[in-house]
């Protein structure tokens, strides 16, 4: 084989590599993530309970999710939806995928007056289920230990180099004025305090 052909094999074998996991994953990527989410989305039987399955992870918002979405006259959960950034979708999409979650439990996305809720690029998430069914409340009584699958998530999140910050009920990072690294949740300020009970994540955005 001459050295342009083994060049040429390469080049393809490079192309057909990034193709492939689109192929794989039904042809979700960065640009097409909000209207996978939007237009997957479907109700159940359960009052107010909406819900997306994308590839392994269910997605789902209970109707308190958007209680103060619909405060401001929206009544359909996809204008909501609508107006939170690409890049929190593209974050949870890989959260779910890439940890190999079965659901995962939004508590809040879009929402007024709640500064970056309400400029689309934060979520807040109320509980997991892994793989294997095991269902973990994000919840923290001051005295509960950070589950190992907790720990695993925050560590992914903030490696993922998808976010900024990561606020949750055991650990947390990136909180502006606060030196940087990974600190407890010791419940003692009040930021601390108001997420003892979901993670918040901030998301990147402007690629
Ligand atoms: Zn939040």
């Amino acid at each position: 084989m001459n050295i342009f052909k083994q060049i040429l094999d390469a080049i393809y074998k490079i192309f057909i590599d990034n193709k492939l996991p689109d192929l794989i994953q039904g042809g979700i990527n960065q640009d097409n993530i909000k209207e996978k989410f939007i237009s997957g989305i479907k109700s159940t039987d359960v009052l107010g309970i909406d819900f997306v399955q994308l590839e392994n992870t269910k997605f789902i918002f209970n109707y308190a999710s958007w209680e103060s979405a619909r405060s401001t006259g929206i009544s359909d959960i996809k204008i909501m939806l609508n107006k939170v950034r690409k890049e929190v979708f593209w974050f949870l999409y890989k959260l779910g995928v890439d940890n190999f979650l079965s659901e995962i439990h939004i508590s809040s996305l879009w929402r007024p007056n709640a500064s970056i809720h309400t400029i689309g690029i934060a979520v807040d998430l109320g509980k997991i289920t892994s793989a294997d069914g095991e269902t973990i409340f994000l919840y923290n009584n001051g005295s509960s230990k950070c589950p190992k699958l907790i720990e695993k998530i925050s560590k992914w999140s903030w490696n993922s180099g998808l976010i900024n910050q990561y606020i949750g009920p055991w650990n947390h990072r990136g909180i502006l004025g606060w030196a940087k690294g990974w600190f407890n949740n010791g419940l003692r300020y009040k930021i601390e305090i108001q997420h003892k009970n979901h993670i918040h994540i901030t998301v990147k955005v402007g690629r």
